[in-house]
């Protein structure tokens, strides 16, 4: 389908009385609708509460109230929205979903395209999706698509077990694995600023890099979500997803065309040339975090200990830093460093390339050394890119000073860009799943994290807590770099500054 072409289908939303529902579902699907980036639709929403369609359409319209600043055609667009209570483990409820999903099919023309968005807790993937088969409502003669929400099983063993149920019921290009990271405005520029750029490809290896950041923080503590955190941490929250994904497009290889399979061919090439890590080496090359009690924005916050529904002697991580290395020609001994932790001193998500030195300095800056080349992805909150170049220091003859070029992105486009689930939505509308997640990188990644959690789960940390709310991680964190040389650049002197 092409870019601008407007997708017609059903959508049965499983999980819809929920916060994401709430919070991302239904104002993306809103903003397409004012966009008019939709042809024909319909919604079911399906969850336990009991519901009239007129009350879930009055809690659609109550959600876009909070998130949306215009209410243009707002009784058109949640007149499409109906509701179904029923239990996802409940066999007959599936019959009368099925009749309703026929019915609406006819009423809004919806040609039998079909998208089941499984917006619950992932332990229901298999079992909705085994039922959706055999109950006969993937049945149909246009597209189905399954989307499913992270996590994708909780090790490599269980996602293999989620993935055979759900392949019973569909093809894996008809799954649709949110990482909602891929639907970030600057996470998918990465690919244009490398391929795009002649200024950047031919510098973007080990000749030229010295190393990679890649760091996500967050100040927020682990909130409601201490049930679900406490079984999965930060490694299976942020690192086998998000931060796997964003390394392997920094590190993969030009595609021969911008499909994608082209595209996922080259970022699993990535993840199968990580160099995995075994027994002690996890403990030279990964470090674990967990926040104390401590102040974010002068306010007092809990120890991660102290949250609610978190063990008081929890073994699990909210921090972890670490380095991957790719062994690869490209990168062969470049270490790529990731860095994750919630409770930490700012919300940034950044990656810094840092170009190796000048073979020879001519120049001197106040500490006789020259700041290094530093190209700067600034992936959220602020969105934009700055490269740190040296020039010279005004009315001196032999200094350089350092000089920032850069760009962001509200600049130029004038307008805030497009939340990362609306685009997710309206790709998967599109049958676009270049910005989704194949099952080879899902089982490549969970290789790689398996075999830091089993070290990890095996030993319990004794200094844990081991970094204090509103820093930026333990001292381990920092000396992992050292080692090598290195230091973080810190997030919060690299802020993109607006034109
Ligand atoms: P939630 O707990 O707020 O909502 C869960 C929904 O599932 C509710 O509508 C509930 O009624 C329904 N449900 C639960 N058991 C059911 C059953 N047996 N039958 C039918 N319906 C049932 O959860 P959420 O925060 O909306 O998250 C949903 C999924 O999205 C999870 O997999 C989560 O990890 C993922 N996710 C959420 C967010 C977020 O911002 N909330 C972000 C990323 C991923």
């Amino acid at each position: 389908m092409k870019q601008n072409e407007k997708p017609t289908a059903l959508i049965m939303l499983f999980g819809a009385t929920g916060d994401l529902a709430k919070r991302k579902l239904f104002p993306s699907l809103y903003n397409l609708y004012k966009k008019g980036k939709l042809e024909r639709f319909a919604v079911i929403g399906v969850a336990r509460r009991p519901l009239t369609n007129e009350e879930f359409q009055k809690s659609v319209a109550d959600s876009l109230q909070v998130s949306s600043d215009s209410s243009e055609n707002l009784d058109d667009f949640t007149s499409r929205f109906y509701y179904h209570s029923h239990d996802v483990t409940d066999s007959s409820s599936y019959q009368v979903l099925k009749n309703m999903a026929g019915e609406l099919d006819q009423h809004y023309s919806l040609e039998g395209n079909r998208i089941f968005y499984l917006a619950m807790a992932p332990e229901f993937f298999g079992t909705i999706a085994e039922h959706l088969k055999h109950d006969g409502l993937t049945d149909v003669p246009g597209f189905k698509r399954l989307v499913i929400e992270k996590p994708f099983g909780h090790d490599l063993e269980s996602a293999k077990e989620l993935n055979s149920r759900i392949r019973t019921a569909f093809n894996e290009d008809e799954v649709y694995r949110i990482d909602h990271y891929l639907g970030k405005e600057m996470v998918q520029n990465i690919e244009v600023i490398r391929f795009a750029n002649a200024i950047f490809e031919p510098l973007w290896n080990n000749r030229f890099i010295s190393n990679i950041q890649v760091t996500s923080s967050e100040t927020l503590g682990v909130e409601e979500r201490g049930r679900y955190y406490e079984k999965s941490g930060a490694l299976r929250d942020m690192v086998q997803n998000h931060m796997l994904q964003m390394v392997a497009l920094l590190a993969m290889e030009p595609p021969i065309r911008l499909t994608t399979d082209e595209i996922r061919s080259e970022k699993v090439k990535v993840l199968r040339a990580l160099r995995p890590l075994e027994g002690q080496e996890v403990n030279n090359a990964f470090v674990r975090g967990q926040y104390g009690a401590g102040q974010i924005n002068s306010t007092p916050v809990p120890a991660y200990r102290q949250e609610q529904m978190v063990d008081e002697n929890s073994n699990t991580e909210t921090f972890v830093a670490g380095k991957l290395l790719i062994d690869n020609f490209r990168w062969a001994g470049v270490p790529i460093y990731i860095r994750t932790g919630k409770r930490m001193k700012a919300k940034s998500t950044k990656i810094v390339i840092q170009f190796q030195d000048v073979p020879m300095n001519l120049y001197y800056q106040t500490e006789q050394t020259l700041n290094p080349n530093l190209l700067v992805i600034h992936i959220q909150p602020e969105e934009g890119i700055t490269l740190h170049l040296n020039a010279k220091k005004s009315g001196k003859n032999t200094e350089a000073t350092q000089v920032k070029l850069n760009f962001a992105n509200k600049d130029i486009d004038g307008i805030n860009t497009p939340e990362a689930y609306e685009k997710l939505l309206y790709d998967c509308m599109r049958g676009d799943a270049t910005n989704f997640t194949h099952w080879d990188e899902v089982a490549l990644s969970w290789n790689f994290v398996d075999k830091i959690s089993d070290v990890w789960e095996s030993t319990k940390e004794q200094n844990f807590p081991n970094y204090e709310s509103g820093s930026m991680g333990p001292d381990a964190a920092d000396e992992l770099l050292a080692k090598d040389g290195f230091f973080w650049w810190p997030v919060t002197d690299l802020e993109v500054e607006n034109c």
